[in-house]
């Protein structure tokens, strides 16, 4: 906490105040430079698909629905704060092209990457957002609901604001709220769903265009579910995590894609091999699970465009919606991948580090293809092994179980079944044999990526503990100039010996294992840190650029 607070300090020391004449919403920006290096952590990428593969209508569709999509980006600005459209605006006037870039990744003058500190005055960014007055408590909200219990369903809605009237406080529908962006929004959703050919989009964008002015969307998410056309897109609002005082208020959000058939019948393959892989797993028969539920469906697609909440900050390599539990009861829930995002972070960010943390013999042995079908076999893999459980007669479950342990455990599950599942694969030759040429090299690469997310964070500490156990069992090695290699003769046992005691700790609710397990490997070693070491300048993440964008809305 103090040194935050600390560097708060010392930002706001250099900041810049505009001329004193000056009128308008920007009192003062941080340093050029500063930004310039901040800006510097997204790579850009082009992020585009071939359209010649659809016919005229549905391209046309996919026009109507960028521009229904932008209308996210104009509902989100004013959730994050009221002022957003015209801070924009004088930002699109005075023609800065850094900070005009900056604060299209940040949505705000507050910046993502760095704890949300101002990089346009010096405003800190209230915890609620727009979704509540600024002078709101957390207490001052539960004290209103509790004694106005009639007020307690809109105040908790994940599609209302609460303003200050008076002296009391109540909740706005969105469609009021927000009444502008969202009928212009509607009025494009029927407009495209006039358009397709693809009578399953057709029902969603209809129902869709509804529920902005209904706030209902229960109904279109259920239809969102049924979507089976080439056109994959999503909009409305749907995560809260935008709102970090109560986590009640969805942000709005779209993302507009084209479907790839080829990758999603390839997911489907790994799909329909799901309990011959799980027989296939290292661990006693009793142990295995062939009673899981239907799985949700996954699909692969291209993104053409974003906005609004799924263009802010760090850019995701895939998305699970919807978040209504109703939904989810009755049609469980949609995984879509993002592959040219993937391809995007793969060229940017993984190829650097691969040439500066493997190995000379190991560099040229990664692959997108290897990267993307571990991706897309460890998604398959949460499909697998323990579940419920029963311990000593009584019904539990895994994640019941190892409690705090748990996601670290199953996110290391789930990279290490990947591996595992796909060299069954390969070696059954449902995939082909060029592909175990890249793919353990692949995916010690892919581990140095995921480190970069922090101590703490599942994903990282699950790749720690993998690096660790295959350098402790031979498959892994650090050679003379201290970078990592895999050992081609030991790797294979190693994965399959780790597999086994992931899937014990899971299969026995093992909480005092999981926590052992994790003292034991989930530390960053000094050979390792070295590496890390080198990789401080290289880019974060992407930042995207889209020529749909460009030709929809500028051409
Ligand atoms: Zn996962």
């Amino acid at each position: 906490m103090r040194t935050q607070r600390h560097a708060v300090m010392i930002l706001l020391f250099l900041f810049i105040p505009a001329c004193a004449a000056s009128t308008g919403l920007i009192r003062g920006k941080a340093p050029a430079d500063h930004v310039e290096r901040q800006l510097g952590k997204l790579a850009p990428v082009t992020l585009g698909h071939d359209l010649s593969m659809l016919n005229a209508k549905e391209a046309e569709t996919l026009r109507l629905l960028v521009r229904a999509a932008t209308c996210m980006d104009d509902a989100f600005l004013r959730q994050v704060w009221e002022e957003n459209l015209a801070l924009r605006e004088e930002l699109a006037r005075k023609g800065d092209p850094l900070f005009i870039d900056f604060y299209k990744v940040m949505y705000g003058p507050w910046d993502r990457l760095d704890e949300d500190k101002p990089y346009i005055n010096e405003l800190p960014k209230f915890a609620g957002a727009n979704y509540y007055p600024i002078d709101m408590t957390k207490e001052e909200f539960r004290a209103w609901v509790e004694a106005h219990p009639h007020d307690k369903e809109a105040f908790e809605s994940n599609f209302t604001v609460i303003r200050r009237e008076g002296g009391s406080l109540e909740a706005v529908p969105y469609s009021e709220y927000f009444r502008d962006q969202l009928e212009m929004a509607a009025d494009l959703l029927r407009k495209a769903a006039e358009k397709t050919g693809d009578s399953s989009l057709r029902k969603y964008l209809a129902g869709r265009a509804e529920a902005f002015l209904t706030d209902d969307y229960f109904r279109s998410d259920m239809d969102w579910m049924d979507l089976s056309g080439d056109i994959e897109v999503v909009i409305g609002p749907y995560e809260v995590y935008e709102d970090t005082l109560l986590g009640y208020k969805a942000a709005f959000s779209s993302f507009v894609c084209v479907v790839d058939r080829k990758e999603s019948d390839k997911l489907k393959m790994m799909e329909d091999c799901l309990n011959e892989l799980e027989s296939n797993l290292p661990v006693p028969d009793r142990h295995k699970n062939f009673e899981r539920g239907a799985s949700s469906p996954m699909k692969v697609v291209d993104l053409v465009f974003s906005a609004g909440d799924g263009r802010a900050g760090i850019m995701t390599l895939a998305f699970n919606l919807p978040n209504d539990e109703r939904v989810r009861e009755a049609k469980g829930s949609k995984k879509v991948m993002l592959k040219n995002i993937m391809n995007a972070k793969f060229d940017k960010i993984l190829t650097p580090i691969v040439s500066r943390v493997l190995s000379e013999k190991d560099r040229d042995r990664v692959t997108f293809d290897a990267y993307f079908n571990h991706i897309l076999m460890h998604e398959v893999s949460h499909g697998l092994g323990p579940g419920n459980i029963t311990l000593d007669g009584r019904k539990t479950s895994v994640n019941v179980e190892l409690k705090d342990h748990y996601s670290m455990i199953e996110e290391c599950k789930a990279d290490v079944l990947g591996m595992l599942n796909l060299q069954y694969l390969i070696d059954r030759g449902a995939m082909p044999q060029s592909l175990e040429d890249s793919l353990y090299a692949t995916y010690l690469g892919g581990m140095f990526r995921t480190i970069r997310f922090g101590i703490g964070d599942p994903y990282s500490d699950s790749a720690i503990i993998q690096i660790n156990w295959c350098l402790d069992k031979g498959g892994f090695g650090v050679d003379e100039e201290g970078r990592i290699h895999v050992n081609d003769s030991k790797i294979k046992e190693a994965v399959k010996e780790l597999a086994h005691e992931l899937l014990m700790i899971q299969a026995l609710g093992d909480y005092t294992g999981a926590a052992a397990f994790k003292e034991a490997y989930c530390r960053l070693r000094p050979e390792v840190r070295a590496l890390l070491d080198l990789l401080k300048d290289l880019p974060v993440d992407v930042r995207p650029v889209y020529p749909l964008e460009k030709e929809v809305l500028e051409g």
